[in-house]
């Protein structure tokens, strides 16, 4: 049986001489692993295809739970991404994520969207509040939404220093003061990647730096999972 889908490659493992085991979201079907057969060899016809962050229309054979690529038309092989060490572990750290909260056969077109938009956004823009924003919509729709704007316990408005409750996934104000501190630039930058009112002149480049870090420590506290490219990129930062 054939199946044609529209997948993002979120993670790859070499196998055999020159085959490669991809991991496919996929807008139909959720995730899944498809096999690329000899597409390692240099001119193999569907080498692009099998490179991690492509988008494309995928042809895949099915023979029970297995999948085999046959061919692929590429919608957007995200170029830009592959010129830049940052924008890559960035993407790299997109699709990790994905990978952790995906499991086989759900379908999440809305996750799958974002995830495509946002690395559109990635190689035109700021590779970080790319992903910082695809990162707090990841969490929303994994069931951890994060509320930015007012204090969990009192209410009060979130501004100037604040606490964040990791256990909890909830932001305090100064009185209130529950967890571990939060600079004022950090929350700024992530209200600003939520789509949220936000001041542009408290953004700074450490804000970047650290927005990841907590979103990445809340998100390995609540799936117990780990993404490497998320450490790699927030070291580069
Ligand atoms: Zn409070």
């Amino acid at each position: 049986m054939e199946v044609k889908v529209d997948a993002l490659v979120v993670r790859t493992a070499d196998y055999g001489e020159a085959d490669r085991m991809l991991t496919l979201f996929t807008l139909q079907n959720g995730k899944l692993s498809a096999a690329a057969k000899g597409v390692r060899k240099a001119k193999a016809r569907l080498n692009f295809a099998a490179q991690p962050f492509c988008f494309a229309e995928y042809v895949l054979a099915q023979k029970g739970e297995r999948y085999t690529v046959i061919s692929a038309t590429l919608t957007d092989g995200f170029y830009g991404l592959r010129q830049d060490i940052g924008k890559f572990y960035a993407a790299a750290t997109l699709a990790g994520l994905c990978d952790a909260v995906l499991q086989e056969g759900i379908v999440n077109e809305e996750l799958f969207l974002r995830a495509v938009a946002a690395l559109g956004q990635m190689c035109e823009g700021d590779e970080a509040e790319a992903l910082l924003s695809f990162f707090l919509k990841l969490l929303e729709l994994s069931g951890y939404m994060l509320d930015l704007s007012a204090c969990a316990d009192c209410g009060a408005v979130l501004e100037g220093k604040t606490f964040f409750d990791m256990a909890g996934g909830c932001f305090t104000c100064a009185d209130c003061a529950r967890g571990a501190g939060v600079s004022e630039s950090t929350l700024n930058l992530l209200k600003k990647c939520a789509g949220e009112e936000y001041d542009p002149a408290l953004l700074s480049q450490e804000g970047k730096k650290r927005a990841l870090k907590l979103l990445y420590a809340y998100f390995c506290r609540k799936t117990e999972t780990q993404v490497r490219a998320a450490e790699e990129y927030i070291a580069l930062l």
